[in-house]
């Protein structure tokens, strides 16, 4: 974007409470108040993809109301994410709860319009079917994305009651598609399976594994050190699925899966992107109904934060 114009940050809060502010992500600006942005946060409520408890169609809501407490500097990375680039909050896709197939096409074309080759997007879910339709958009503009995926789940399966197009099964349908570049990873994969060949399969798209245990094991800062490291220099796409988390730490979410990650060493692994070439993240999942204190949503909230700021240290 032009960089001859000033860039607009948060309301103060010092001026403005925070419970009295616009109700965009972390009170910046919406799209409509500034002439050009370098990063959008734009909500996508839609969860027809779920397998078990419904409700991520109310995340997009939940994880703005949990992002009134972000303030301007982040001193682990040193950079300040509203204030070193132009973000703004462009809203909701509105799409069809009803028709799958014509919802991810509203999602490929309602990102289409955010981005370019310099302008990216942070998307708030939603289920999880939704990275397909974002991955879609990205592609057409970057070429195969570099996935760095966290989750509970592999959402590497082939068709839930014969449907392709579920929250279980986007990163299937990504490479089969021709999305992703070699190499993809998930983090925090735990707990039970179908079957021993669901790991067969996964490695067989390109993915690497890094479990929770061994996110325990390794620790969180090795693991950023590792992604950074495999990603490259190439286009990536950051997918947090808050299930990821540990129940305890993100009880919000439809399908929960106990010995999962501390929201800190979540914050920390994504801080270890910081610095790569980020063209879109997403952060999907939360389901309110489901929550206690907002402790979800201000995990969600600050996973944005981290990610807003990864973008910003490139
Ligand atoms: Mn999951
Ligand atoms: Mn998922």
């Amino acid at each position: 974007m032009d960089r001859e114009r000033p860039i607009i940050g948060q309301v103060n809060a010092l001026e403005t409470p925070r419970f009295a502010g616009p109700t965009t992500f972390a009170r910046i600006p919406s799209i409509t108040e500034v002439p050009d942005y370098d990063v959008a946060v734009v909500g996508i409520p839609f969860d027809t993809g779920v397998s078990y408890r419904p409700g991520a169609r109310f995340g997009p809501a939940a994880i703005r109301a949990g992002s009134k407490l972000l303030r301007p500097y982040n001193p682990e990375l040193r950079v300040r994410p509203f204030l070193d680039q132009q973000v703004v909050d462009a809203g909701d896709i509105a799409v069809s709860p009803f028709n799958i197939v014509a919802a991810l096409d509203a999602v490929t074309a309602g990102i289409t319009r955010l981005i370019s080759a310099d302008r990216r997007v942070l998307v708030l879910g939603g289920d999880h079917t939704i990275a397909l339709p974002v991955l879609r958009a990205l592609h057409a503009v970057h070429g195969p994305i570099a996935l760095v995926h966290f989750d509970a789940h592999l959402d590497t399966w082939d068709t839930y009651f014969g449907e392709p197009y579920t929250h279980g099964t986007p990163f299937r349908r990504a490479f089969e598609e021709g999305l992703l570049a070699p190499g993809a990873f998930h983090v925090g994969i735990r707990n039970s399976l179908y079957d021993a060949q669901d790991l067969v399969d996964d490695q067989g798209f390109g993915f690497t594994i890094v479990t929770s245990v061994q996110v325990g094991h390794e620790g969180a800062a090795a693991v950023g050190a590792r992604l950074r490291e495999a990603v490259g220099d190439r286009p990536v796409y950051v997918s947090v699925d808050i299930d990821v988390l540990d129940p305890a730490h993100a009880p919000g979410t439809g399908t929960p899966e106990a010995g999962g990650l501390t929201s800190r060493e979540l914050l920390e692994i994504l801080r270890g992107l910081a610095g790569t070439r980020l063209v879109g993240a997403d952060i999907v999942e939360v389901a309110p109904a489901y929550d206690h204190a907002e402790l979800t949503a201000v995990a969600a909230a600050a996973v944005g934060y981290e990610l807003l700021s990864a973008f910003t240290a490139r």
